[in-house]
This record gives structure tokens, C-alpha cells and sequence, in this order.
């Protein structure tokens, strides 16, 4: 089955393309696990990537697309893959799909994690993080004992600013005016299902598993 998984900040994506990946025994592939295949690699498209970076730069999608080929072509991606952070934008979208023509193939199924605004800032402004440790732990949902003290190593908890409300408002407006978009375009496709990604992690699988299966019948 080929795969594409999209969903906001928050919604988990990360740890749902791990587990719906393997209860597929499909390759989860994500941009970011390329990137850095790449850069570590040292291929000629990791040096050209890690320049951009480098700068402080966008890596060009002309790059981030040769990379996908490339990952796309790789023996264990032949039978199915679930790609996670892929396309980003409607072009990118269109080309993915003229490159899974040129390999005889297509789209199975797009889905999309579906979770409220609120709901993301709940989970992710809740997040605190230890400046021992590392280890985040959450206002709400997993409290250390003393507040502001981390169980595991005793040391202070503090708001990364990458959580902060302001912060995770912006990259939700941001998502919301890049992803609408590819949304639409994999509805016109009639390859678009939405999961309520609420609730626990294991139920929000199960729920894209159902939906996968319905999908594939
Ligand atoms: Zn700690």
C-alpha cells in the first residue's frame, strides 16, 4: 500500500506513521530521516542540502524531491511505503504523482490526522521540558509530583519556545495555509480520509487502521 500521511503539529503524526508503518510492514519514510540519510551519507544531494541549511536556508524543492526519488526507488519501498512529510504543497504533490506514474504506480490512500486547534494547544503549550535531563513532561497529562521540578532528576522544568501558545498558533496558521490546499487537491483525487486523532495513541491507530482496511476493500 502507498501511503501518504498528513496532520498538524500535535496530532502525533511522528508516532502514528511509526505504528501504522509497521502494522503495514511498509517503510515509514519521512523527509527528515532522508535529510539526514543524506547529509550522513555524504551524497552529492546531502552536501547540496546541507548548504541551504547551513545558511540558514529552505532547502529548494527541486533537492528535497531528488532526494524522495531517490528513497522511492530503494528495494523496500517496491511493494508500499507510507511517506510522512511528503508532499508538503500542492506542486509537490503533482510531482510526486508524475513520479509514481513513471514507476507504473500510484496513490493508494492519503490520510489526514484531524485534530482541533484547541486541542493541539492543550497538548503542546502543556508541554514542559527538564534543563537536567531533557526529559517533557506535561501540565495536564503527566505531571511531575512538585511542579516545576522534573520526578526523574530533580531539576527545573521550562516552556521551550517552540511551545509556547504564540509559537503554536503561528505553525497551525502556517500548516493550515500550505496543507489546505494539498487537502482539496487529495479530496479531488478521491484518495483523501480523514482520522479523528483524539485520545489515546493506540486508539487513533486502530482508527487508521479501520479506515485503511475499508479503503483497501
Ligand atoms: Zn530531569
Amino acid at each position: 500500500m502507498r501511503v501518504v500521511l498528513v496532520g498538524p503539529p500535535g496530532a502525533g503524526k511522528g508516532t502514528q506513521a511509526q505504528f501504522i508503518a509497521s502494522r503495514l510492514s511498509i517503510p515509514k519514510i519521512s523527509t527528515g530521516d532522508i535529510f539526514r540519510a543524506n547529509v550522513s551519507g555524504g551524497t552529492e544531494l546531502g552536501k547540496l542540502a546541507k548548504g541551504y541549511m547551513d545558511r540558514g536556508d529552505l532547502v529548494p524543492d527541486e533537492v528535497t524531491v531528488a532526494m524522495v526519488r531517490d528513497r522511492l526507488s530503494e528495494d523496500d519501498a517496491q511493494e508500499g511505503f507510507l511517506l510522512d512529510g511528503f508532499p508538503r504543497n500542492v506542486p509537490q504533490a503533482e510531482i510526486l504523482k508524475k513520479m509514481l506514474a513513471e514507476f507504473g504506480t500510484g496513490l493508494d490512500l492519503v490520510l489526514e490526522l484531524v485534530v482541533d486547534d484547541e486541542e493541539v494547544v492543550r497538548r503542546l503549550a502543556g508541554r514542559r521540558t527538564c534543563r537536567s535531563c531533557g526529559k517533557v513532561w506535561h501540565v495536564d497529562f503527566d505531571p511531575p509530583a512538585v511542579p516545576g521540578v522534573c520526578d526523574a532528576c530533580k531539576g527545573e522544568l521550562f516552556q521551550r519556545d517552540d511551545d509556547r501558545e504564540e509559537t503554536i498558533r503561528h505553525r497551525l496558521e502556517v500548516y493550515q495555509e500550505q496543507t489546505s490546499p494539498l487537502i482539496s487537491f487529495y479530496a479531488d483525487e478521491g484518495i483523501l480520509v480523514g482520522v479523528d486523532a483524539t485520545g489515546p495513541v493506540e486508539e487513533v491507530t486502530q482508527r487508521a487502521m479501520s479506515a485503511l482496511r475499508r479503503f483497501a476493500d
